[in-house]
């Protein structure tokens, strides 16, 4: 197998909770704990887990917009971390980011024509006015919006077409890889299935390789290769897509899996469902964090030691002592 586009190892990251005057550091959130993969050019990897999971937190890092308490991210073979100066402005422009919420992702006092072109005059991409105004109505184009769209403002949008938007500022500089950090989860239905088909046409066409971050299962599962499940700042199955949802290993993907509705009636499921709430990041379970939710725990060897990724077949990693 060729060089990874993206390889990243043991990536821990710790929000430090303050209080008092002084600001002393009283307490950690937990958000990535130990998270380690990797992603070859083209492909889409998808990342779910339930909100506050950490796989946001693990997207922000690998783009360098907070930085890391610990662990590796290799961009390309070079460390992301070492980066300074032009280096990482020229890592701005191979790493984008689509977020969550279109609208609070735009200025709403710039038009989408400024909101576009603003990347192409930063990365000094276009030569002159003509060529920038050029530029973006190709940009709009390319994502299904017309030039007519050039002068208008955000809030003058659907939610479907400023997610438009938003993708087409991120294709703006031309980038290799693109976290799409919940970009259709705040979408309808309808609207989701067109902005992943788009994302979908654009990799084909682009040869993009997509982080694609959702809570959901089911959203990830047509645009993504292989998906990773996070819980509580781990991962805790990797595999193929097909894989993970006709042979789910982890007892928290069964869970996730019981929730999404299935069209071939030949694909049987266990009814796992998932109770409780996900424990506080601040203070984690134990051993294995799932094993306060867990249907199938094993006490006290659940409780006391961390199960770690083992591989389970061709490109099937799992974390769970009875399922390892
Ligand atoms: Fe459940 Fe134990 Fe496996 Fe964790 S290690 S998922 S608690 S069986």
């Amino acid at each position: 197998m060729s060089e990874p586009l993206l390889r990243v190892k043991d990536l821990v990251k710790n929000f430090d909770i303050k209080s008092g005057l002084l600001g002393r550091t009283f307490n950690k959130v937990h958000a990535v704990d130990n998270v380690s993969f990797e992603m070859q050019a083209g492909e889409t990897l998808g990342l779910v887990g339930e909100s506050g999971c950490g796989k946001s937190t693990t997207g922000r890092c690998i783009l360098r917009l907070i930085e890391p308490t610990s662990g590796e991210v290799w961009f390309e073979g070079r460390s992301v971390r070492e980066l300074s100066g032009r280096e990482l402005t020229m890592l701005r422009r191979d790493m984008q980011i689509i977020f969550q919420d279109p609208f609070a992702s735009l200025n709403p006092r710039m038009t989408a024509g400024a909101i576009i072109g603003e990347a192409l005059i930063i990365h000094k991409l276009v030569k002159n006015n003509r060529e920038l105004q050029d530029r973006v109505v190709e940009l709009l184009d390319t994502v299904g919006l017309g030039a007519a769209h050039m002068r208008r403002f955000p809030h003058e949008f659907s939610g479907g077409q400023r997610q438009r938007i938003g993708i087409a500022r991120a294709l703006a500089v031309s980038p290799k890889l693109i976290v799409c950090d919940e970009a259709v989860s705040a979408l309808d239905v309808s609207i989701q299935a067109q902005v992943i088909n788009l994302l979908a046409d654009l990799q084909e066409k682009f040869g993009f390789t997509y982080l694609f971050i959702a809570h959901d299962l089911s959203v990830v599962e047509h645009i993504s290769k292989r998906v990773a499940v996070m819980y509580l700042g781990r991962i805790v199955e990797l595999a193929t897509a097909r894989d993970l949802y006709v042979r789910p290993l982890h007892p928290y993907t069964e869970a996730l899996l019981a929730a999404v509705p299935v069209p071939d009636p030949a694909v049987k499921r266990d009814k796992v469902r998932l109770k409780g709430e996900m424990p506080n990041p601040i203070h984690p379970p134990t051993g294995c964090h799932f094993h306060t939710r867990c249907p199938i725990r094993q006490l006290p060897l659940c409780s006391t030691e961390k199960p770690e990724l083992k591989k389970m077949g061709d490109g099937h990693w799992v974390a769970c002592h009875l399922r390892g």
